[in-house]
Order: C-alpha cells, then sequence, then structure tokens
C-alpha cells in the first residue's frame, strides 16, 4: 500500500481493548470513563478478518496496544492467531507491564519481535501520582518484569513521557537502563490529545540537553531502529540506544509507515485526523474483502501529509479533546 504521498504502509497499530486498569493523567480521565460495551468492539474473529485483509494489502508489521491490552480475556491467545496470519512478518506489543508476568513465557513462544513498556518513574510515590495506581510494589515490578522479558530473549524497548514538574528530574536514571537491561529508552513528546491537550509538553532539545548534561554528547545512530518515528542516539558505554519521538517539534509524518485500528474498528490512516473507516459496520453488513479492500485503498489515498498538534507541517493547530490516546493505542 502507498499512499498520494508515496509513504509505503506496512504497519498496523491494532487496539484491541479501550480498558485499563491504570489513569496515567496524560491519557486517561481520573474519574474513569464509560467503555465500550462488547458488542461495540470487533470480536476475536472481526480482529483477526481485518488482520487477512490487511495483511493481503501489504501490512507485514503489527503493534498490539489498547488501552492495556492484557486486560482483554484471552489476548495472548489472540496474538498467537494474529501471528499465524499470512503475510504477519512481525508481531510486538505495547503495555504498562503490570500483567505481564505471568504471561511471559507464553508471549516468547509466540515469538514476538518485542514488547514496549512504558515507564514514566522509577519512585512508587511518582508512580502513584502519575498513574492513579495505588497497590504497593510498583513500577519495582514492572522492572523485575523487564529483566524477566529480557532473560527470556525479547526485545524490550522503554517507552517514557517527560512530564513537566513530575519526573524531570528522573530521566537521567531512566535512561541509564539503555546501559544493558534494555535494548532502548525512548522519550516521548506529549502529544495535545484527550486529557493531555492542557498539559505542557516537554520539547525533544530540553529532553536531550538534561541526558546530556550527564552522558556526555549523544551520538545520533545512524541505522534504521524498529518500524516507528523515533530517532536513536547512543551514549557512551551504554549497550542500549536512547530514543526520541519528537512528535510536537520536528515530526515524524514524512516517513509515516503506519494505520491504525481501534477496538471499535475504526480505521485510522493519521493520528491526528479525523477520518476514519468503520471496518466493524462494513464486516457486520457482510461485506466482501473485495470491496473491504477497495474501501481501505480510497482512504489510504486520503491520509494526510502531517499532523496537526503543533502547526509543523503547515495545518492549523488543533488541541485534539475530542480525542482518546487509550482508544487509538499511541
Ligand atoms: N497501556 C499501554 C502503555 O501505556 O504502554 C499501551 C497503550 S498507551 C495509549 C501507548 C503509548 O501512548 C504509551 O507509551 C503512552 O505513554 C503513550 N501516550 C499516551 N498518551 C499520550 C500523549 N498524549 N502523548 C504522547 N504519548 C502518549
Ligand atoms: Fe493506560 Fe497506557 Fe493510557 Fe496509561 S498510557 S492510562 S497505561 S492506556
Amino acid at each position: 500500500m502507498v499512499d498520494s504521498y508515496g509513504r509505503a504502509l506496512d504497519y498496523l497499530r491494532l487496539s484491541i481493548t479501550d480498558r485499563c486498569n491504570l489513569r496515567c493523567l496524560y491519557c486517561m480521565p481520573k474519574d474513569g470513563v464509560e467503555w465500550k460495551s462488547h458488542d461495540a468492539i470487533l470480536s476475536f474473529e472481526e480482529i483477526l478478518t481485518s488482520c487477512r485483509i490487511l495483511a493481503n494489502r501489504g501490512i507485514r508489521k503489527i503493534k498490539i496496544t489498547g488501552g492495556e491490552f492484557l486486560v482483554r480475556k484471552d489476548a495472548v491467545n489472540l496474538i498467537r492467531k494474529i501471528k499465524a496470519v499470512p503475510g504477519i512478518e512481525e508481531l510486538s506489543v505495547t503495555t504498562n507491564g503490570l500483567l505481564l508476568e505471568p504471561c511471559l513465557e507464553e508471549l516468547a513462544a509466540v515469538p514476538l519481535s518485542g514488547i514496549n513498556i512504558s515507564l514514566n518513574t522509577l519512585s512508587a510515590q511518582t508512580f502513584r501520582r502519575i498513574s492513579g495506581y495505588d497497590k504497593p510494589g510498583y513500577p519495582a515490578a514492572v522492572l523485575q518484569s523487564i529483566e524477566h522479558a529480557r532473560s527470556l530473549g525479547i526485545p524490550v524497548k522503554i517507552n517514557c513521557v517527560p512530564l513537566k514538574n513530575i519526573n524531570i528530574n528522573e530521566l537521567v536514571d531512566i535512561a541509564a537502563l539503555a546501559e544493558k537491561t534494555v535494548d532502548a529508552v525512548r522519550f516521548i513528546e506529549l502529544m495535545p490529545i484527550g486529557c493531555a491537550a492542557k498539559m505542557e509538553s516537554m520539547q525533544a532539545e530540553d529532553i536531550r540537553a538534561i541526558l546530556e548534561q550527564h552522558y556526555g554528547k549523544l551520538q545520533r545512530v545512524k541505522k534504521n531502529i524498529g518500524n516507528g518515528p523515533a530517532v536513536y542516539y547512543s551514549a557512551a558505554g551504554f549497550s542500549g540506544t536512547i530514543g526520541m519521538i519528537n512528535a510536537m517539534t520536528e515530526g515524524f509524518c514524512e516517513t509515516c509507515n503506519r494505520l491504525r485500528l481501534t477496538p471499535e474498528g475504526l480505521l485510522k490512516p493519521c493520528l491526528s485526523s479525523d477520518m476514519t473507516l468503520d471496518l466493524r459496520s462494513l464486516l457486520r453488513s457482510g461485506a466482501s474483502d473485495e470491496y473491504i479492500s477497495k474501501c481501505i485503498e480510497e482512504i489510504i489515498a486520503r491520509k494526510p501529509a502531517g499532523h496537526s498538534f503543533s502547526g509543523i507541517y503547515g495545518n492549523v493547530k488543533k488541541n485534539h479533546t475530542d480525542k482518546d490516546m487509550f482508544r487509538i493505542g499511541g
């Protein structure tokens, strides 16, 4: 699949649930949200049919996301089946890590090409403040799962969203995990979606300056790492890399290779656009694979050149209070 700007689309971010066991203050409203009913979200069967049709059109890599994908019953079973869809070469997941431990061996056996784990803090108090989760033992238990995943041979990347006045004093320590514990630590510029629309984003160049003060000059890594929009750097003595996802200040749309499918079956060619294709309705109306494939081709042709989070692509800057990252999947 190639869009009208010549970008080849081979990567799907597949959100299998809007539910989550955390309430990260930049993602999910503290008082919760009205969950989609069981019937409103795609069944396993519908997810697999969607993956099959998309794989026929050229999707080769899938990232399972949410909400928190592991709160969906039988998620690992679904993942195994998605991996078996002809054409799918790489399958990875993104998670907050809380429910990972008992599933790790099964996930390693799928096999996964990687796990991205959100870790915004190493402090129990700050973890409670960011995620609203107040059971003891976190994030220590997540760190243990990270080490366990690596011992099983699964590549691990950490995702951290730097938040002004909350976790900035920890960025150096979080980056240190790339020294020998994980394959990469990535810092993501906060995007103005949902709850985050009223928060201030910390800029990548400020994040890099903090890290360079401690680790010295970060060297840009030339070779491509992963399937995503991160720019990677190496630090002296580190076996892993440090990534920056400069969504707001530099953008990542020029090389965008992705589509998104929400739990309710909306196919989104762009994170910030309102344009969607309602795959659930098409599937439930009995539309043929050929017809659905044609509709996918039409929406891809309309994929915009760039996002509208910060105005860097020349489109009107917009705060996306009407969207939810826990539905879109990040
Ligand atoms: N629950 C899983 C997790 O937290 O990793 C997966 C879903 S979460 C929506 C996917 C990613 O989106 C996480 O790394 C999260 O930190 C990030 N995210 C959520 N809201 C964001 C925002 N407004 N700006 C930037 N990243 C965001
Ligand atoms: Fe849940 Fe992930 Fe959103 Fe946090 S960022 S509330 S863990 S979906």
